[in-house]
């Protein structure tokens, strides 16, 4: 059986894509199933390739592959230097392919070349870099505990074995945060990536076995959320799962690991983020960065600023100067260089986010950009802008995960607050304002995990990130991330005190 296909892309480049399942730094069927998922190109509805799909059975082989590396190499004898050593490897080999990656990645999730080179890739790399920084300095406490005859010290162990189950909407930068602290502290790793964009999760393992990691110590297993995460969910000897996708995944996740080993979890989940405009702010500059909030990845981001909310004194001029920006993105095929936005991902998410826009008119909002299906292939959607909004519209309250904005209207600072703040979802948020008290103010009473003032949507790899309420459990990126895969062992140590005894 092959377990490889070669791809053509528009650029006339050929790519050969692994399709088995990485186990043990080997490329294998499926112990007993012979199940495919396909993968298929979001600009033309066309089969891009089908690759492995694994079963329960792979995952228990998966999950004893990392746990043989955790005991014997990764988790037990290679030092922080040689981790370092090897991660910076990686985002060499990433960097020597980026123009590959980059056009495997257009071809299976539909985003722009130029975006998932410069931006997706640029940042991964970035992001194995810095957590290659912190490898040999995760560092344990010596604490005082009478000066005499005793001290205590904390040792920051790896975790073990970690199950990473992570979605289609960023499928290089979601690996890159997930795997990046894991490898950095010594944990060992299955990876299920999304059913529908499994081909970049397959092509970054030919480059972790290329950089020399140790067999185990990454094992990519591409398979239905259904199967292959929910085995990963309930597995006995997982010892962790970082999850991100939808907030009811989450919970049947959180839901799993409390039913099987209580492994600890952490959750990325969705948002109904508030971006909110002052009348002091710059107009120009506040509509540029609502409309990146809303349409960057076509609304396809967890952070999305899908909920706007422009002051009344202002509301008519901002969102004339807002809807003229949003028309000027070009949504297209991503090997188109005019391209600012690609198709969204898959039929099923073309349906959903339909089914949004029609909820919305006939609710009752204003669609004043968008709302007209495209004729012809792809799943298109163009920018969409619902005004005159009600706090209880569907399109208000549930993730969309689509170009989909809708606008309201807001009086004082107060009810600005609480109209942002009246959602289950706490992931981000933004403000607009020249008044730097209003700022602090404001960015302090926004009920999310990450609250950009002036900006919108822009992360750094030193900087954690995640959701408040329902938006998660846990952070990525930055020192925090750390803790995620870090077992804290205390040792107590006696070096005179006398027990007597009896007491
Ligand atoms: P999802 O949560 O079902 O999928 C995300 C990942 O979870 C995939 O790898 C999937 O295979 C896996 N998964 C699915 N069911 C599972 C289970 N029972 N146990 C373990 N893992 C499981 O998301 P979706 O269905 O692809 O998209 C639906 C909605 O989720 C979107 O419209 C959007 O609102 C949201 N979403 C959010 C993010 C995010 O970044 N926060 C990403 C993708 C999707």
């Amino acid at each position: 059986m092959s377990l490889s296909a070669t791809v053509a892309t528009p650029s006339g480049a050929k790519i050969t894509v692994p399709t088995g399942l990485f186990i043990d730094n080997e490329w294998v069927p499926s112990a007993d199933s012979q199940e495919k998922l396909q993968c298929i190109n979001p600009a033309t509805e066309e089969l891009i390739c089908e690759v492995v799909a694994a079963s329960e059975k792979d995952i228990d082989i998966a999950v004893a592959a990392a746990r043989r590396a955790f005991k014997t190499t990764w988790g037990k004898n290679v030092t922080g230097f040689e981790r370092s050593r090897l991660i910076h490897k990686l985002a060499d080999l990433i960097e020597r392919d980026a123009q590959q990656l980059a056009e495997l990645e257009t071809l299976n999730n539909g985003k722009p070349v130029k975006i998932a080179r410069d931006f997706d890739i640029g940042d991964s790399v970035g992001c194995l870099r810095y957590y290659a920084g912190w490898a040999d300095k995760i560092l344990g406490q010596t604490i005082e505990v009478d000066n005499k005859t005793k001290l205590a010290f904390t040792r920051h162990d790896p975790i073990g074995v970690c199950g990473q189950i992570i979605p289609w909407n960023y499928p290089i930068n979601m690996w890159a945060w997930k795997v990046a602290p894991a490898l950095a502290v010594g944990c060992t790793i299955v990876m299920k990536p999304s059913e529908l964009t499994p081909l970049t999760a397959l092509k970054l393992s030919e480059l972790v076995k290329e950089a020399g990691f140790p067999p185990g110590v990454i094992n990519t297993v591409p398979s239905l959320g259904g199967v292959g995460g929910a085995a990963l969910s309930s597995h006995k000897d997982v010892d962790k799962v970082a999850f991100t996708g939808s907030t009811v995944t989450g919970r049947k996740i959180m839901e799993a690991a409390a039913k099987s080993n209580l492994k600890k979890v952490s959750l990325e989940l969705g948002g109904k983020s508030p971006h909110i405009v002052f009348e002091s702010a710059d107009l120009d500059q506040a509509a540029n960065w609502a409309a990146l909030g809303i349409l960057y990845n076509t609304g396809q981001d967890c952070t999305a600023g899908s909920r706007l909310f422009v002051q009344d004194s202002i509301y008519d001029k901002f969102i004339s100067i807002l809807a003229a920006k949003a028309k000027e993105l070009t949504i297209g095929d991503g090997f188109d260089e005019k391209t600012g936005g690609g198709p969204v991902v898959s039929k099923t998410q073309y349906e959903r986010v339909w089914g949004y826009i029609e909820a919305g008119k006939q609710a009752g909002a204003k669609c004043i950009l968008g709302g007209t299906k495209r004729p012809g292939k792809g799943y298109f959607i163009d920018p969409t802008i619902f005004t005159d909004v009600t706090p209880d519209m569907k399109i208000v309250r549930e993730e969309i995960f689509g170009p989909v904005l809708s606008v309201a209207r807001f009086k004082t600072e107060k009810e600005a607050i609480e109209l942002a703040n009246d959602t289950t979802y706490g992931l981000g948020a933004g403000l607009h304002s020249k008044d730097s008290d209003q700022c602090m103010r404001v960015a302090s009473a926004l009920e999310a995990g990450t609250v950009w003032v002036n900006q919108y949507n822009l992360l750094n790899n030193n900087v954690p990130f995640g959701g408040k309420k329902q938006s998660g459990i846990g952070r990525e990126l930055g020192f925090d991330a750390l803790q995620e895969y870090i077992s804290v062992k205390a040792v107590h140590y006696n070096f005179g005190e006398k027990l007597d005894w009896p007491l």
